[in-house]
């Protein structure tokens, strides 16, 4: 067995996308634990943490930067934004 992260890789991006959030609002920001489970939702690469405001172990603000791509996504009050770009607030329904 690879040291992969199978467990992002297997999991369906509306599953992982609704634990995701379910985690962060569980608690006051996002949990640098969550980490472990995140990655690029456009091509399931590592995601880079840069961390603007911070709570103890919870990123209150800040962004996750895919490795891959570049593509950034924020950060806010603790709640992580890992929908793809074209799938923002902004984009046509
Ligand atoms: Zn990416």
């Amino acid at each position: 067995m690879l040291p992969c992260r199978s467990r992002c890789h297997d999991l369906r991006r509306e599953t992982w996308v609704g634990t995701l959030l379910a985690h962060s609002l569980d608690s006051t920001g996002m949990n640098e634990s969550l980490m472990d489970i995140l990655c690029c939702p456009l091509d399931k690469q590592d995601l880079e943490l840069e961390v603007v405001r911070r709570d103890d172990d919870e990123v209150l603000d800040g962004r996750l930067v895919c490795t891959e791509c570049g593509e950034e996504y924020p950060i806010e009050e603790g709640i992580p934004n890992l929908l793809p770009p074209d799938m923002r607030e902004g984009a046509p329904a």
